[in-house]
């Protein structure tokens, strides 16, 4: 009988903490709302919505306000929302010519963000992993308190073992084998989480939460800078393969003799699309890096025709692969990131045709291309929410250490 109660005492605990996660996720996810709205979200009763917020209250992870209900029937319900910094996600992204470090909060609130540049060709494991701890303290409000951080979030443009935060390989960055999720432990010297995922994985992810993709499920990202990433959600589920190196559209090959790639194959679509071929065809060196991609967009908006034309081209070539990725996984959107939301307002026309050229009617009836809303911080954004997971899966596991963080401060 006493074993039994306590199977029922856990039990209970079980679906007290499922209960929590459940209103926190949907206050993260819909932003602030009535509890009566919470009732409707989750399914829950509303007294269990009462007792559950007021849990969450006393914790310091949301928060209520007296509500005024003009012209609304019935009593007025106050709106519940969550506090930004009760629990906070460090998110770094490691870009080939910059580093950028944010730190998000519940509800995807930016708290703050630092960017700096680099130097081409300095992509040192070492250096970048002290330049990132470093930005930390460039944050508008210094380096976070450890006990405020679930999980420290890395954007990577590289194909990333989900597993451990292994970085196989980053073509753009010359790196392979590189435990970048243990390395960044060290240096932080935080005992949180460390993930570590490929840029567009992160960038669907974000873009699917929070921009463009917003309640739609089947999702094609490509992102280009140098390089060129991709992400897939199908189904409402990111692909991910069997380690976490799917999404690599960027090295799919189109052309049987074409140029040699990064990734040491030749002919991939990055070669014909990343920003070294739209700086090719502006007429400027293939590695002439962002600071040439911004002299190509200042052409074009200046109305410079072989700048223009340079990105139409860019576009066409943009066409040809999203036909065959629209035939194979049959989206419902296509989301530009990076370089190629930048070339959308003056290409939409030639990327448009060309797609329509390379892909089957039924498939293309249903899909829509659209720039990324998040613009070049969705992969950032995304690694944030990553981070954030283990507090919308648990809330329940941080109560208590708000009181230790303001103890610690007030000591
Ligand atoms: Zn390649």
């Amino acid at each position: 009988v006493k074993s039994a109660r306590v199977d029922l005492g856990q039990r209970s605990e079980t679906v007290r903490r499922a209960n929590l996660s459940a209103i926190v996720r949907t206050l993260h996810e819909d932003g602030p709302q009535s509890r009566s709205d919470l009732v409707a979200r989750t399914g829950l009763t509303r007294s269990a919505i009462r007792a559950l917020v007021g849990e969450l209250t006393s914790a310091g992870l949301a928060i209520e306000d007296r509500a005024v209900h003009l012209g609304r029937p019935g009593r007025p319900s106050p709106e519940v929302s969550l506090v930004a910094d009760a629990a906070v996600a460090v998110a770094f992204s490691i870009g080939v010519d910059s580093l950028s470090v944010a730190t998000v909060g519940l509800g995807g609130i930016v708290l703050g963000l630092a960017r700096s540049d680099r130097p081409r060709g300095h992509h040192a494991v070492d250096a970048v992993v002290g330049d990132l701890a470093a930005l930390l303290d460039c944050l508008p409000a210094g380096r976070p308190a450890e006990e405020a951080v679930v999980a420290v979030g890395v954007a990577v443009p590289g194909i990333v073992r989900s597993r451990d935060g292994l970085v196989e390989t980053a073509p753009n960055l010359g790196w392979t084998g590189v435990p970048l999720g243990a390395l960044l432990r060290s240096r932080l010297d935080w005992s949180v989480p460390v993930v570590v995922r490929n840029e567009a994985d992160l960038g669907v992810l974000a873009e699917h939460r929070r921009g463009a993709a917003v309640g739609i499920d089947d999702v094609i990202y490509v992102h280009g800078e140098v390089g060129v990433g991709g992400g897939l959600l199908l189904g409402g589920r990111p692909i991910s393969g069997a380690a976490g190196y799917a999404g690599e559209i960027g090295h799919f090959p189109i052309a049987a003799d074409g140029l040699p790639c990064r990734c040491g194959a030749s002919g991939c679509w990055e070669t014909v699309i990343g920003a070294g071929a739209l700086l090719q065809r502006a007429g400027l060196a293939r590695d002439a890096g962002a600071e040439g991609v911004d002299r190509v967009f200042a052409a074009a908006r200046a109305g410079d025709p072989l700048a223009l034309a340079a990105i139409e081209a860019t576009g066409v070539q943009l066409g040809v692969g999203l036909g065959g990725f629209i035939n194979t996984f049959n989206p419902r959107l296509v989301v530009l990131g990076g370089l190629f939301s930048r070339l959308h307002p003056y290409a939409q026309d030639a990327i448009w045709t060309s797609l329509a050229h390379h892909s089957m009617p039924a498939a293309r009836a249903l899909v829509r291309v659209a720039p990324a809303m998040l613009g070049v911080d969705a992969p950032l954004l995304g690694a944030a929410e990553v981070a954030l997971e283990p507090v919308l899966a648990d809330p329940a596991s941080r109560f208590g250490t708000r009181d230790a963080v303001v103890e610690l401060a007030s000591a």
